[in-house]
């Protein structure tokens, strides 16, 4: 696993006191990776391969969602999945189906499956080698969506690799190529920077109008991609003022 439960949590309080705009996503987005954290051990320590072995922790999550989350979202949470069936249900489907992007009219369902499919699927992840095809529009592991880029130094410049949403996987995919339409045309695809943001960029299509914000390791090596593209959020803010859209959210739903 590249980077580790602890490593995330970290991040997150790090930066929270550089990035004061995002301070409450951040204190949040930490708590849920705390939460994370012994659900991935205790799968691990079990060799617990059945999807149904998360739904126990729906109520703490739930709880934990009251007290720190956004408000209302526990409450809605509650409605959504009143009961172990919903829950087992809303599990099997997310994960079965190919995973969160299935969710996507169901932004309530695909946030509280989410946070506990994530450690559930890095753990099956991290049990064997995957075979990464390059340029593969899915993850090879678990045919979720990219939630980021990671640039890797390699050589002289970088390479862009893309960030499963859901397990964490990184598969190579080519820096001037549109994740979404196939765009090869360099001219069609802007990168924009901001100088708050030193090692956040944003990827985007002209032709399709989508983006991805990708993090770059060799601008920052302390940088941990799920946090740090959380930590940007006024580059989504920007894009979607310039009419670009993200096809997969973050673990908050951003
Ligand atoms: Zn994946
Ligand atoms: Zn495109």
């Amino acid at each position: 696993m590249k980077w580790s439960f602890d490593a995330r949590i970290h991040r997150a309080d790090q930066i929270s006191k550089t990035h004061p705009a995002a301070r409450d996503l951040l204190t949040f987005y930490r708590e849920l990776a705390v939460f994370q954290k012994p659900i991935f051990e205790a799968l691990r320590a079990r060799s617990e391969t059945g999807v149904g072995a998360l739904a126990p922790y729906f109520p703490p999550l739930i709880e934990l969602v009251a007290h720190l989350g956004p408000p209302g979202l526990a409450d809605r949470g509650q409605e959504r999945l009143p009961n172990a069936a919903a829950r087992e249900d809303l599990l099997r489907s997310a994960w079965e189906d190919g995973a969160a992007h299935t969710l996507a009219a169901d932004p309530i369902g695909r946030f509280f499956a989410r946070v506990l499919l994530q450690p559930y699927a890095e753990y099956l992840a991290s049990r064997g080698d995957v075979q990464a095809e390059p340029e593969a529009r899915i993850c090879p592991f678990c045919s979720s969506w990219p939630v980021a880029g990671v640039l890797h130094a390699e050589g002289d410049g970088a390479k862009r690799w893309l960030l499963c949403a859901v397990c964490s996987t990184e598969w190579p995919f080519r820096r001037v190529l549109c994740w979404n339409c196939g765009e090869e045309n360099k001219d069609k695809l802007p990168i924009y920077t901001a100088a708050e943001f030193p090692a956040v960029h944003v990827d985007a299509c002209d032709n399709c109008h989508i983006y991805l914000k990708s993090v770059d390791l060799t601008t920052d090596g302390h940088a941990v991609p799920m946090v740090d593209e959380i930590a940007a959020v006024a580059l989504d803010i920007w894009a979607e003022e310039h009419e670009y859209s993200k096809l997969e959210t973050n673990l908050l739903g951003m």
